[in-house]
């Protein structure tokens, strides 16, 4: 058997690795354009910020070592440019020597990856804007910001690279501003969380411009200007580009392999393309997302790496591992948070027509009179037919990682909010409480289905009539601070004398910081007789990160949550 393999990084070096530790006796060949085989492009921005100072620490293989440890013939500097599927052999060219030939396959494996998404400004090839996508890119990078006197760092698009890239450029002691056409950061999270994250970036002094696009560049001098639909012009002596990407399939098109509806290389649940002799894997597919049923890309290193493995099982032991899709797991780190996600967000299951129920909470890392616990917010989406977890979202500080992974797990198995009332973590105060934060956003969830919490959200506000109560259950003293308009404040505490205060034929929306004061003053009432008593999920907390963030940005249109639904709605 001869397996050729296209791009060797991510999905390409696993898949080769893995089709050697199945079949010893095949011939396996794989070709990258690029000069560095299987290294870590999730470390680039941060040996860019100098944090990883070792560049060969971004190695993790070697052409060498994969030769020796695999006997994979490794062609790195040379781009396969062809694939002609009817003689069953690719062309190739060297970069170096020039070089054109063919190399015969018995089975093909792609994984060319994505590529990064330049739009054809004006002034867009101009020294000093670049791309990350490998370690060329990276080390033009590293080379200009270390031999120019670059002080003003714009970063356009505020996803996972963009945002490593402000922190990273930003702790070499540049002014960073970024500048992202959508109305948040981290466009797959939901409104909420990226709020959060939005006031955090702020809170360190980055420039943060929201519904903003840029419309060219021009060189003026050593320096870049860049210019904004709005008619403001920014100074910059570095640009990154980090706005998107999209698969690469030219090569699967000139082959006329079968591209999908998310304009991805289309593959089976065994990961074959339309060709049966060719599979393909990573940031060039793509597959049917389990929860929307929709097509669709994941741009993500695990899926890549665990679809190399599973497309090599698939060639050497017969079509046998199905993939079941990703769910987009993912984590970054933002300055001193860590934001992570999984499953679809709500705006996006709205979109595809999935009925939801959102709930936010907040919890400590781990128990509160161990010192050093930090608040971390989590947004579950579920169904409200049977609770099945269909998104989760934390930001936080120390632990999110761990709570993200449980979370995933539920939400790969199609498991619900009900198991995860009962998951049973390592317990000790250091690390978390008797109920995780996990366990707290689940029985709340749950409290929601079974009819014991209703809840409304942030952005309902204006749905609220002046016939309604506004009811603030927190102190005096944080009342004081700030609240919502027309609220008025009974402490939770003080609610059981004063319930006769609150005429119960309204409409009673309660809130408090959280959430939990909330949730017990509604209790209270339903039990004493007041029907219509509604809890902001998650509290004043979200209502005030998010409406801040909107006045900064001034966009008032983000609505998430369609207006009150027959779940929140007071009956
Ligand atoms: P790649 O790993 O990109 O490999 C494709 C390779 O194919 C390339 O080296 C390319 O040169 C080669 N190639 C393409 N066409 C040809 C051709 N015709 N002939 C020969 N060779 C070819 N994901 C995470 O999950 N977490 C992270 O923290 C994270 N951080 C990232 C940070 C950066 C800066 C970048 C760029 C990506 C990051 N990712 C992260 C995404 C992750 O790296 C990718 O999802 C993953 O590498 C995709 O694997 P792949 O095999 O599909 O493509």
């Amino acid at each position: 058997m001869k397996y050729v393999i296209i791009g060797a990084v991510a999905g390409g070096a696993s898949a080769a690795a893995r089709l050697r530790r199945l079949d010893e006796q095949a011939e396996i060949v794989i070709f990258e354009k690029g000069e560095y085989i299987s290294y870590a492009n999730c470390g680039l921005p941060y040996y860019i910020g100098d944090v990883i100072k070792d560049r060969n620490a971004l190695f993790v293989s070697t052409a060498a070592s994969f030769k020796q440890r695999f006997n994979i013939d490794v062609r790195t500097m040379t781009e396969v440019i062809e694939i002609n599927t009817t003689a069953k052999t690719i062309t190739a060219i060297n970069q170096i020597t020039g070089k054109q030939y063919e190399e015969s396959y018995d089975k093909l494996v792609l994984s060319p990856g994505a590529e990064p998404i330049r739009p054809p400004l004006p002034g867009i090839s101009s020294d000093g804007i670049f791309t990350l996508r490998n370690v060329a890119d990276t080390d033009y990078i590293k080379s200009f910001v270390q031999n120019k006197e670059v002080k003003n760092a714009v970063i356009i698009g505020a996803g996972f690279i963009g945002l490593e890239m402000a922190e990273n450029l930003f702790d070499l002691g540049m002014d960073v501003t970024i500048i992202e056409m959508g109305n948040q950061v981290l466009a797959p999270m939901d409104y909420p969380i990226a709020a959060i994250v939005q006031q955090h970036i702020r809170s360190k002094g980055v420039n943060l411009l929201l519904n903003s696009a840029v419309t060219g560049f021009e060189k003026q001098g050593a320096n870049l200007k860049v210019n904004l639909k709005n008619g403001e012009e920014l100074e910059a002596d570095i640009v990154i580009l980090s706005i998107g990407v999209k698969p690469d399939t030219k090569l699967a098109v000139k082959a006329n392999l079968k591209i999908g509806e998310a304009k991805g290389i289309w593959v089976n649940e065994f990961l074959q393309t339309s060709n049966p002799d060719i599979y393909a894997v990573g940031d060039a597919i793509e597959f049917t997302n389990p929860i929307t049923k929709q097509s669709m890309n994941t741009y993500l290193a695990g899926p890549a790496n665990k679809q190399g493995r599973i497309c090599a099982n698939n060639i050497v032991l017969g079509n046998k591992q199905k993939y079941i899709g990703a769910i987009n797991t993912a984590i970054v780190k933002v300055f001193d948070m860590t934001v992570a996600t999984a499953g679809t967000a709500s705006k996006n299951l709205a979109k595809a027509g999935i009925k939801h129920i959102v709930s936010t909470t907040h919890s400590g890392s781990h128990a509160g009179y161990y010192p050093g616990a930090k608040q971390m917010s989590i947004q579950v989406a579920f169904s409200p037919e049977d609770g099945r977890l269909l998104s989760a979202q934390i930001a936080g500080y120390d632990g999110v990682d761990k709570r993200m992974d449980i979370l995933s797990s539920v939400i790969k198995r199609n498991s619900t909010i009900y198991e995860l009332t009962e998951f049973e973590h390592a317990y000790a105060p250091p690390y978390s409480s008797a109920k995780d934060p996990v366990n707290m956003a689940a029985f709340v969830a749950e409290n929601i289905l079974s009819d014991r919490a209703s809840v409304f959200y942030w952005n309902q506000f204006d749905s609220i009539s002046d016939k309604d109560i506004v009811l603030d259950v927190r102190t005096k003293a944080e009342f004081e601070k700030g609240y919502i308009s027309t609220a008025v404040n009974i402490p939770v505490d003080e609610l059981r004398e004063r319930m006769k205060e609150i005429d119960p034929d309204k409409n009673i929306y309660i809130y408090c910081q959280a959430g939990l004061r909330g949730y017990l003053a509604q209790r209270i009432l339903k039990q004493n007789g007041f029907n219509n008593v509604l809890n902001l999920s998650g509290g004043y907390q979200v209502w005030e990160t998010c409406t801040k963030e909107i006045s900064k940005t001034q966009n008032l249109a983000i609505r998430q949550f369609s207006n009150l639904s027959s779940v929140n709605k007071i009956k």
